[in-house]
């Protein structure tokens, strides 16, 4: 008798279409453009023995983010990269069944996922066409969670900080407002994290994964009223930080780790500069989106056919056509100055012979 044992998966799990991570959906290829990571590595030493059970928050680590953030240790939670940050705070807001959460497409998509895979319903509130939310149709919603993204991943524009102040009083004692700011390092004067001192119903979310080049660490932080975070932490897992993590995190927020951080958010956002009057000089490219971040959403003529074209000349980029309000729409991650021109020479005979 065969027995079909994943069927005993819970029904909810079996109808969720999993996050397609960049490592998940694509391999092969030398030239990686397809997960936002930064391609300008730095080298890390690691000390001690590892018998021990590390600490849930490793005070070092929480001090040297909430000095480079700018707020009080109380206000800062660490976590495996921002989607552990996401997980927790619908777990800990959201009934099962009940709450919802508010999100505004084309974001990035762990939002909906995380909450659907704890019986949490997402409320679509589409960005408007020139990717401002569309705040009058948000205050209609009922949320427990408002999830806004700036940058936004994958357009890459940020949201502004008059329409976020907006959301936060309207939403004061209904709902949390949390602002991710996976890429703020690449438009850092466009941070809300001062708002924090204003409105006890902000949360941010922040992640080494980006610009501080550490995405294969999984180290990443949500800033809140301490209310908010003692109840995130009441969720967390015993030792969710890894010894070795917390080393590394913490020689990346000292003041050399910082300053090379800074050094190469001016590389890329150099070259992205560069990359984007370059797409829109290419014939088929028909609309190249500014830019705040480490990645370009370009609208083409056929995006699978161009991934899979570029991915035959060893290099990654991401079909975002599946987004909710975009077709045909391809995002290239900013890599090294050395990818960035093998990923402009394939462009360009790409289009030249499509276009
Ligand atoms: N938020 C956004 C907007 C992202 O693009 C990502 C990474 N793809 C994350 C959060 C999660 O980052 P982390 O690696 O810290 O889990």
């Amino acid at each position: 008798m065969s027995v079909n044992i994943s069927k005993l998966a819970r029904a909810s799990v079996q109808a969720i279409v999993p996050y397609a991570s960049a490592r998940r959906s694509m391999s092969g290829g030398a030239i990686w453009l397809n997960a936002n990571e930064n391609a300008l590595a730095s080298e890390y030493q690691l000390s001690g023995q590892f018998n021990r059970y590390p600490s849930c928050q490793p005070a070092a680590l929480i001090e040297g983010y909430a000095r480079y953030a700018g707020v009080r240790p109380e206000q800062v939670l660490v976590s495996r990269g921002a989607d552990e940050g996401i997980e927790l705070l619908i777990r800990s807001f959201c009934e099962p069944g009940k709450d919802r959460i508010a999100i505004c497409p084309p974001t990035y998509g762990m939002y909906a996922i995380s909450a659907e895979s704890n019986q949490v319903a997402s409320v679509i509130v589409p960005l408007q066409p020139d990717a401002s939310l569309d705040v009058e149709a948000l205050t209609q919603v009922a949320a427990k969670l408002v999830f806004i993204c700036s940058p936004n991943n994958p357009t890459g524009d940020l949201i502004s900080r008059q329409q976020i102040v907006s959301v936060l009083e309207h939403f004061a004692s209904s709902a949390l407002v949390v602002v991710d700011e996976a890429y703020i390092e690449f438009a850092m004067q466009a941070s809300v994290v001062d708002l924090l001192a204003q409105y006890p119903n902000l949360v941010i979310l922040r992640t080494l994964s980006k610009a501080f080049a550490l995405a294969g660490l999984r180290c990443g932080f949500t800033l809140a009223a301490p209310e908010v975070i003692n109840a995130l932490k009441q969720m967390i897992a015993p030792y969710p930080i890894a010894e070795p993590v917390a080393q590394i995190a913490v020689q990346a927020l000292l003041e050399q780790g910082i300053a090379r951080m800074q050094q190469s958010v001016a590389i890329i956002n150099q070259l992205r500069t560069e990359f984007s009057a370059f797409a829109s000089t290419l014939p088929g490219v028909s609309r190249v989106w500014p830019s705040q971040a480490n990645f370009v959403l370009l609208q083409v003529p056929d995006a699978a056919a161009c991934v899979s074209a570029l991915q035959q000349q060893g290099i990654l980029i991401r079909n975002q056509s599946a987004q909710l309000g975009l077709s045909e729409v391809v995002r290239v991650s900013i890599g090294s100055p050395d990818e960035m021109q093998a990923l402009q020479q394939a462009m360009q005979d790409y289009f030249s012979n499509t276009g």
